[in-house]
């Protein structure tokens, strides 16, 4: 990186920091901040609760997955997060399955936990569920760690699911989290959604006077974490993706199918799309369905009644909108019908 770069980056960074000062409520371990009464009973709770067509595919990038496996074990990783928010629990890496799948830029492993078909149904189609994708909205990666905590307990293999609690892991784990990641990029607006040269740059001078936290990088998938997520979307091929932000407190959709009119407590409000976003690009462009949840605060956890409310009525939507068709009638029964109604 050439010099001027780096003072530019740098730049950027500290704006980004003085940026997030004000607008953050926080509720990470290091700062010793107690989450309120809602969280603290989700604490408690919790503890009785037992075809894209440029993505890149670098045999370096490969390497350097294999390296870091090599290097960091994925508990490692989930205990750094666990560490820093108040609303993931021990117990939530040692129950294991977080595995790594890729690398940030500063070389910190990105988690993924798989919830595979069972053999005795075909699953109704693959979600992908994605989490911090921006590093300060702590509630968009506690509460993956939440849903998975259901998972965990009830996946009944309705759905494959692949869960990403953490998508931007430098953002979230520098002594300030920020949300872009370490080269100071929003990476919900790098990724490749068409004319993104002229696009994102007008969009980010014009609309946004350059502010330091929408950077959307030099060029269309320039970072690692969008890099890496758009290969996983491109292999796994889900058939809906629920991304999860903070703290606009609504529901944003894009992509086929019919948006849910609301999940839990939160309510449709469509905000339109953004040149380099997730949702343009694979909803608009790869016809995925993506539901973005924003969460109402990015440092308070929804109450525990909200995070299942949600979580029921997204499975719900789910149900109704895979394209699969179940090749073998549901047998449910009493037992796997209940299981389903809370997974
Ligand atoms: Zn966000």
């Amino acid at each position: 990186m050439s010099t001027s770069k780096q003072i530019i980056l740098t730049s950027l960074l500290l704006f980004a920091g003085i940026a997030c000062a004000d607008s953050n409520i926080d509720t990470t371990k290091e700062d010793t901040i107690t989450e309120d009464g809602a969280a603290s009973q989700v604490a408690l709770t919790a503890a009785l609760e037992s075809s894209s067509p440029t993505v890149p595919t670098s045999p370096v990038e490969e390497e350097t997955v294999k390296q870091i496996q090599a290097k960091y074990s994925s508990a490692e990783t989930c205990t750094k997060i666990e560490r820093k928010l108040g609303s993931v629990y021990p117990k939530d890496c040692e129950i294991g399955g977080l595995e790594i799948s890729g690398v940030s830029v500063k070389g910190t492993p990105i988690l993924v936990k798989e919830y595979p078909p069972v053999s005795s149904r075909k699953p109704l189609g693959r979600v992908l569920l994605v989490g911090g994708i921006h590093g300060d909205e702590y509630s968009s990666v506690s509460i993956v760690f939440a849903w998975m905590r259901k998972l965990n307990q009830f996946h009944s293999g309705m759905f494959h699911w692949k869960v990403v609690p953490l998508m931007n892991p430098d953002g979230l784990l520098r002594n300030k989290a920020q949300r872009m990641n370490d080269n100071g990029v929003d990476l919900n607006r790098n990724f490749p959604t068409p004319n993104w040269e002229t696009e994102s740059q007008k969009y980010w001078v014009e609309r946004t006077k350059s502010n330091p936290r929408r950077y959307p990088g030099p060029t269309p998938l320039s970072e690692p974490e969008s890099q890496w997520l758009a290969k996983l979307i491109k292999e796994f091929k889900p058939d809906a993706i629920v991304a999860v932000h903070a703290p606009y407190g609504i529901l944003d959709f894009d992509g086929p199918r019919t948006a849910p009119k609301r999940l839990g407590h939160l309510h449709l409000n469509l905000l339109g799309t953004y040149p380099g976003s997730l949702g343009n690009y694979a909803g608009v462009q790869n016809k995925i369905p993506v539901v973005t949840i924003e969460l109402p605060y990015a440092g308070i956890m929804p109450t525990r009644e909200q995070v299942s409310s949600i979580w029921v009525d997204m499975v719900g939507w789910l149900k109704k909108n895979m394209h699969t068709i179940p090749q073998e009638a549901s047998q449910g029964g009493s037992v796997e019908s209940r299981v389903d109604a809370t997974s």
